[in-house]
């Protein structure tokens, strides 16, 4: 079914990161302490203890790059142990981050999953910022640190709290769906979250007739071809996914007819349609183990593809490289910042929180 209405920000939001103020010694870093700065001088020692995890990405990351990597691996590892903190990588991170240094990996799903299992008292979030929030949310007691505040997300940016409030008045009785990636502010003012792997399965489960779902016009685009229900969209959009198009893909085809072509559903209309397959980031992870192609294009954040490949090294990945800025702002560096300042600190009203948490848990616990 068609989408019955759009609508979109009539004005632009800038990205307002909650976290303690720059500068500041954040809390955690009252509460925890300050850690003297590791050595990161590459030697045998580093070398012998690091080698296992170089066999992880051996097939990404060329040998002569690993002497930068592996003292900060080894720091991060170690100070993590120390601190009591695990570290939750999205799968856009880098190899290196992704493979060496997480304790989860996954979509936003996974991870919001995962984060409500840890005893871990530190959360170190290698992801953007409504990510951060997102574990936060579901962690009020927690510290919650981000490697770099500026991490945002075009999504997450093109809504506010008020445009929902908007909507809402405008569609009394609406249901509104938000897409994970959006502010602990939007979250506060909608009914229920999801993510591109059950964004179908979330708007069905409301029984409405209508559902508003923001803030991803082309996710909602995707879920209305799913679903009889209607559809009312917000006009956000990847600035990643956004730039992929049909012709592209139409030229990887032409170059090799066997070639898989699978893709993200944040992707325009006319690119799914040229697409083999559809998926969330685990459903594409998913796809690619159980089917084993020869040759494969991911359309999707570049990184994801280096890390899947770290993993099934005889699949040839052909990757039309799109980085996400946002998730790139994340690197070994930061990460060992954030154990050894304890920064930055994610910072939420726990009234904005507490409203939040009843979308991202009622989504966490819809039985599907
Ligand atoms: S890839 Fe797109 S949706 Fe994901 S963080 Fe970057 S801008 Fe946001």
């Amino acid at each position: 079914m068609a989408i019955l209405q759009q609508f979109g920000p009539t004005r632009s939001h800038p990205f307002m990161p909650t976290a303690s103020a720059p500068g500041e010694l954040s809390a955690a870093a009252r509460k925890y302490g300050v850690k003297p700065m590791p050595s990161l001088e590459w030697n045998a020692q580093v070398e012998r203890e690091t080698a296992h995890l170089y066999d992880r990405v051996q097939a990404v990351i060329p040998p002569v790059e690993w002497p930068f990597f592996a003292p900060y691996v080894k720091a991060i590892n170690t100070l993590k142990k120390e601190r009591g903190a695990v570290i939750l990588a999205h799968n856009y991170q880098t190899p290196e981050i992704y493979n060496c240094v997480a304790d989860f990996v996954g979509d936003s799903l996974q991870l919001a999953v995962e984060v409500t299992k840890t005893k871990a008292p530190i959360i170190v979030q290698a992801g953007v910022h409504f990510m951060a929030e997102t574990s936060k949310i579901l962690n009020p007691d927690k510290t919650v640190l981000i490697p770099d505040v500026r991490a945002g997300c075009s999504l997450a940016s093109s809504i506010i709290g008020e445009d929902v409030r908007l909507l809402r008045d405008k569609f009394p009785g609406v249901p509104i769906v938000a897409y994970v990636n959006t502010s602990a502010d939007v979250k506060a003012e909608v009914d229920i979250c999801c993510t591109s792997a059950n964004a179908v399965q979330v708007v069905e489960s409301l029984g409405a007739d209508t559902v508003i779902f923001l803030p991803d016009q082309y996710l909602a685009n995707y879920v209305a071809s799913q679903t009889k229900v209607r559809i009312i969209s917000w006009k956000g959009a990847c600035e990643v996914h956004e730039r992929f198009t049909a012709d592209e893909l139409e030229k990887y085809r032409a170059d090799d007819p066997s070639v898989q072509i699978i893709a993200h559903p944040e992707c325009p209309p006319d690119v799914l349609e040229a697409a083999d397959y559809t998926g969330s980031t685990k459903g594409m992870i998913d796809w690619v183990r159980k089917n084993k192609p020869k040759r494969v294009v991911m359309v999707t954040e570049c990184s994801m593809a280096d890390n899947v490949k770290a993993e099934l090294p005889d699949v040839e990945f052909v990757k039309p490289c799109n980085l996400c800025p946002h998730m790139k702002r994340i690197t070994l560096p930061k990460i060992l910042d954030s154990l050894v300042y304890m920064k930055e600190e994610v910072v939420i009203d726990p009234m904005i929180a507490e409203k939040a948490r009843r979308s991202v848990e009622r989504m966490i616990h819809l039985k599907m």
